[in-house]
């Protein structure tokens, strides 16, 4: 199957279920994401910045462009004046800088807290007491140029099922907490990101109102990257 192909298939299903699809479109040319923009698809994930920026110069302007991945506080200046959604808040000195950039760029970055949800060392996110701790502190209290819209989470890659389903209903637990607590009056706060290309038929019966799928749309990624992002 073609990527128009499989993105009409997922756009499809998730336009059913009411789930918003974000295309990562990471490792892969922008030629391919063009392909699925001419499909009809306008969000698209990367995870690096300097991959993001590019296609972001080189592809249509009415993207909206979420960062999925880890961002490093010196390269929000690179994605400020155009990202629609970063996905990937795990501090309160990066949220920090966002909230910087944002009042240089004069506007609302809109983001959302992603949650250590996951049973293994290598993915970046908060636990579940330093969200909170971020939402009480008085310094996020002063960020007007940030705007939360909900929780991100990445589950283990595992074939246990269970394990996965798990982690997604801890993920909704705290976003219903959250939210009581301190977004009672927002409406903007609704969004839990969750699910990708394996989990994300568990991830919507779980409550997820976003995904974010890569290769059951693009294929294998193809691009490699010979320089690892270095802190
Ligand atoms: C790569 C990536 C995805 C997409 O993964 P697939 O398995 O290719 O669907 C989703 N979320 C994050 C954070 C990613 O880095």
């Amino acid at each position: 199957m073609s990527i128009a192909d499989n993105l009409l298939k997922y756009k499809n299903e998730l336009d059913l279920a009411g789930v918003k699809l974000v295309a990562v479109s990471k490792n892969h040319p922008a030629d391919a994401a063009l392909e699925a923009y001419n499909a009809g698809q306008r969000i698209f994930g990367e995870n690096l910045v300097q991959e993001m920026v590019e296609k972001q110069e080189q592809l249509p302007k009415d993207i909206e462009w979420h960062l999925i991945g880890h961002l490093q506080s010196n390269k929000v200046k690179y994605i400020a004046p155009f990202i629609k959604l970063i996905e990937s808040v795990d501090s309160l000195k990066l949220l920090k800088e966002i909230n910087k950039q944002a009042i240089k760029n004069n506007r609302v970055i809109d983001c959302l807290l992603q949650i250590y949800i996951a049973d293994e060392d290598t993915k970046f996110g908060l636990a579940f007491d330093e969200a909170i701790e971020l939402l009480r502190s008085e310094e996020f209290a002063t960020f007007k140029n940030v705007r939360i819209l909900g929780l991100m989470g990445i589950a283990t890659n595992t074939a246990l099922e269970g394990q996965t389903k798990a982690e997604f209903q801890e993920l909704k637990v705290l976003f219903d907490g959250i939210k009581l607590s301190f977004f009672r009056k927002e409406d903007s706060f609704k969004e839990i990101s969750m699910g990708m290309s394996s989990d994300y038929k568990l991830a919507i019966a779980e409550g997820s109102t976003m995904v974010r799928i890569g290769s059951n749309i693009f294929g294998k990624r193809v691009i490699k990257h010979w320089k690892t992002e270095k802190e």
